[in-house]
């Protein structure tokens, strides 16, 4: 699922390619999740233009000029492209929208159809629930605010990282990278660790963060920019998706465990669970 340096980087590249652009036809197939229906949908973004472009944890905003949001959510496999209009519309394009001023559409495009899009006033916005309850953002998340939280909370450090309303945007990908560059046990739990410990914690998320958003995140399923273009933070992870592999400062295989119901990538001799 995209993350955060992957929303991020959809949000710049829809900025860049649909920035005050009107949309003037939309096209929405039966397969579409949308809200509200689809003839209300369409009405009230016909002749809308892209004003704001935001993201709130894992979540797209996008500002329009009548007084909406569109507010998506890429889920497993949802997309963004920006691409012309002769391209023909894609099995998987499930909403395309038809812009004013140039021979470009943007369409929506899913392939296991998670993803949504919906319209809210933006005054309501922030009070509907998914958005209402989300967490902090860690990259403006000051470490003693973090450090304070997790010692606020008795939760192993995994599952915690990974809950949208503990802190937003971390998913996976970023939780196992941060608890092997911490050296931390992804089942240690949060009120057990020191703060210092929590507080590398906090610079390790930050500075992935970053460093992904630069690169124009991880592409190790099907995530791509608006372009197309894949990311390419894929290349300096160090235990995701490399069980069996060495870990870099050990040598020891790395190991693959469920906790909760995700797995966890980690190293057996680098991150030891002690309390
Ligand atoms: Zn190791």
């Amino acid at each position: 699922m995209p993350e955060l340096p992957e929303v991020e980087t959809v949000v710049r590249g829809l900025k860049k390619s649909v920035a005050g652009e009107t949309i003037t036809a939309i096209s929405i197939k039966p397969t579409a999740r949308v809200f509200p229906r689809p003839d209300e949908f369409s009405r009230k973004i016909k002749n809308a233009s892209f004003e704001t472009f935001s993201r709130r944890g894992k979540n797209i905003l996008l500002g329009l000029s009548n007084g909406y949001t569109l507010w998506v959510h890429l889920k497993m496999t949802g997309h963004f492209y920006y691409l012309p209009k002769s391209t023909p519309t894609g099995k998987h394009d499930h909403v395309v929208l038809t812009l004013k001023n140039n021979d470009h559409s943007l369409r929506f495009n899913d392939y296991r159809r998670f993803g949504y899009l919906k319209l809210f006033p933006t005054s309501t916005l922030h009070n509907q629930k998914g958005l209402a309850e989300l967490g902090p953002e860690p990259l403006t998340f000051p470490c003693d605010e973090f450090v304070a939280l997790c010692k606020s909370k008795h939760r192993m450090l995994k599952p915690a990282l990974l809950d949208q309303t503990f802190i937003a945007g971390i998913g996976n990908i970023y939780a196992d990278e941060s608890l092997y560059l911490s050296r931390l046990h992804p089942m240690r739990l949060t009120d057990s660790v020191s703060n210092k410990k929590l507080a590398e914690l906090h610079g390790h998320i930050q500075s992935l963060l970053k460093s992904s958003i630069k690169l124009m995140g991880t592409s190790v399923d099907t995530f791509a920019g608006v372009n197309g273009q894949p990311g390419k933070f894929q290349n300096y992870l160090k235990v995701y998706g490399r069980e069996n592999k060495p870990c870099e400062r050990c040598g020891k295989s790395l190991t693959r465990q469920k906790i909760g119901s995700r797995s966890a990538h980690f190293c057996p001799k680098c991150q030891r669970n002690s309390r």
